[in-house]
């Protein structure tokens, strides 16, 4: 077989190795070329060496106090006083990482929209009568949410650039 390291095929087949899910003669054939292919074999080699940590690996346990602590500090934010908790969520820089990970969701929910009303157009399939009973209502909905958040993304520009101008030294 020709390298996989060297070809079109990618290191995808060695992965696929390394991770037991290569069978038959694939298997029989990657195991050839790996016992006359130092790269090959290396790589093989780090793969292995990763699976085999992530098997070994177990996470930290949770300590006896943990819902203790995590219950007292509810409590003690449910019981701040309002206007502290008002000024904590109006603060800008607390808001500010958000913000492009937010327009990013919202790019992402647009685009699934917009797919979304090019799959359901109407006539498209053989059960076509259902299928436009069924989206010609949605269509309308479906538009406004598109409208809104695109208003919404624009709301958050706003927003990202006011607490741009506010953080920058005058
Ligand atoms: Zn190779």
């Amino acid at each position: 077989m020709k390298c996989p390291l060297q070809t079109e095929e990618t290191p995808v087949v060695l992965l696929d190795y390394a991770a037991g899910r290569l069978e038959g003669a694939r298997r029989l054939k990657l195991e050839r070329h790996l016992a006359g292919c130092a790269r090959c074999e290396a790589f093989r080699a780090e793969q292995a060496e990763v699976w085999d940590l992530l098997d070994a690996w177990e996470p930290p346990a949770v300590s006896t106090g943990f819902n203790r602590v995590l219950w007292r500090r509810i409590d003690e934010a449910a019981a701040a006083p309002w206007h502290r908790k008002l000024a904590e969520a109006l603060r800008f820089g607390a808001w500010k990482p958000a913000f492009p990970i937010a327009a990013a969701a919202m790019v992402i929910v647009a685009g699934f929209v917009f797919d979304h009303r090019t799959e359901s157009r109407p006539g498209s399939d053989p059960s076509g009568a259902t299928a436009t009973q069924i989206s010609t209502p949605n269509s309308g909905i479906e538009a406004d949410q598109v409208e809104k958040t695109l208003d919404d993304i624009q709301l958050l520009r706003q927003f990202d650039a006011v607490s741009s101008i506010r953080s920058k030294p005058i």
